[in-house]
């Protein structure tokens, strides 16, 4: 057994429904919270002094894309919306390898862990021609090597241009080529458990780059073995437009027509919902994964969050790809959460537990994950410990967690701690040469960017 203390926190918020603690300790036994307490004597094997630090919860990513990180902010589409802005990306995109897929995950995962993220989804739909590595394992090898907890999603697209979608049939697979990989990865890597490191997902991409009788299958198969289903929707007024002329139908109500709804369903993005809509989703329990910066970075529109919160929507957080973002900065995302409601709702809209009930508990319950998202006995020894002691800090103390996203300018943890293991120290990664990563992502990146 392995024993870590976590020693006189200055300040710990335990999650929504728990009062937040002053000095107290945490005591970790292997992958487990075992006490939270003043003053705790045990015989450790490793101490970490958090007297400077406010304690969270993991974050948690409930969606992403982490192949985009190679492909951030291109100039020719800086001010593209959705459907322009892919279609250009695509083109760049088809050229990814195995190294970019190792290297584009290290860096997203490590951006993540580095803003106090423990677990993460990531939606990886793009298979081109030319790529014949076992995606997913490359990422599980990525995620193994810095110790993030991951839950990938298998994505898919099937409709290309010449059959009335958004892709190029470059980039596109077979259907029956998708239902068997898709298959082979829940054998493969699917742990249920509470405690699990590797789950899977499943997701097709949109409504405009699959096909229905896919949307159909897919749900079937996630049903058959017991994974969750998510998909990209409602995110623009053009994919309302697309699905009206495509299929006669708006998004939803094509989703409900593929049996893809309810609490094992979360859908990415979730603007475009008339009301009718938001109250099948609500009856249904499905889940949204709210995306606020990629929503502001492409002008898309604003989700209609505080009127979801009250039902049974569970809304959760995510960053989006780093295409859309451009930053997997997962306490970045909290505080744009917080901010973008109170565009459309005013300032009393949303409040900080809010925010960080999504940025936490809501994410782990999107994802699927019981004994994650909350400082609590019996929970997974996920925790991100923010050095509160600096300048920029400095006159906001009269309540920490809430300092941590309204002031600041940097969303650093000195510490991340996933499953009982830290996999950030003093603000570096543990698990691989941060310096490594930028550079090799550097490379890739133009080599993929030139070839436009
Ligand atoms: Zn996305």
């Amino acid at each position: 057994m392995t024993t870590l203390l976590i020693k006189n926190c200055f300040y710990i918020w335990p999650g929504c429904d728990d009062q937040p603690l002053c000095h107290h300790d945490i005591l970790i036994q292997d992958n487990q919270i075992q006490r939270i307490e003043t003053d705790i004597k045990e015989d450790v094997d490793r101490v970490i002094d958090a007297s400077n630090h406010v304690v969270l919860p993991g974050l948690v990513n409930t969606h992403h894309h982490f192949y985009q990180t190679l492909t951030r902010n291109i100039p020719a589409v800086q001010n593209a919306k959705l459907f322009d802005w892919l279609v250009y990306l695509y083109e760049i995109w088809k050229h990814i390898d195995e190294e970019a897929v190792f290297y584009s995950s290290l860096l997203a995962m490590g951006e993540l862990l580095k803003t106090g993220c423990t677990l993460s989804t990531d939606h990886h739909y793009l298979y081109p021609a030319n790529i014949n590595c076992d995606i997913m394992a490359t990422q599980f090898k990525a995620a193994d090597l810095l110790g993030i907890r991951f839950s990938p999603a298998r994505g898919s697209m099937s409709l290309s241009k010449k059959d009335g979608g958004l892709p190029p049939d470059t980039v596109v697979q077979q259907e029956d080529v998708i239902y068997e990989d898709s298959r082979r990865v829940i054998e493969k890597f699917h742990d249920p458990s509470d405690f699990a490191m590797k789950k899977i997902i499943l997701a097709p991409c949109s409504p405009f780059s699959v096909t229905e009788n896919l949307m159909k299958q897919t749900a079937e198969l996630a049903r058959k073995h017991k994974v969750l289903l998510h998909t990209h929707l409602a995110e623009t007024a053009d994919e309302n437009e697309f699905c009206v002329q495509m299929y006669g139908r708006r998004p939803l109500e094509l989703m409900q027509d593929c049996d893809f709804l309810g609490n094992d369903v979360s859908f990415a993005h979730g603007i475009y919902f008339n009301d009718k809509e938001l109250a099948l989703l609500d009856k249904t329990a499905t889940h949204i994964a709210h995306c606020p910066t990629s929503n502001m970075r492409l002008g898309s529109g604003i989700c209609r969050v505080k009127e979801m919160l009250p039902t049974r929507i569970n809304v959760g957080l995510a960053v989006d790809g780093s295409a859309s973002n451009d930053s997997s900065d997962m306490l970045a995302e909290v505080r744009n959460a917080l901010l973008l409601q109170r565009v459309k709702y005013g300032a009393s809209a949303i409040t900080l537990n809010d925010v960080l009930k999504m940025g936490t508990e809501n994410g782990a319950k999107l994802l699927n994950f019981k004994k994650t998202g909350k400082i609590k006995k019996g929970y997974t020894a996920d925790l991100a410990l923010f050095n509160i002691n600096k300048m920029e800090y400095a006159g906001a103390l009269s309540d920490p967690a809430a300092a941590l996203v309204f002031s600041g300018f940097n969303h650093g943890t000195d510490y991340t701690i996933v499953n009982g293991k830290i996999v950030v120290e003093k603000g570096r990664l543990t698990g691989f040469d941060e310096d490594k990563i930028r550079d090799k992502a550097n490379a890739l990146s133009r080599k993929i960017v030139e070839k436009v």
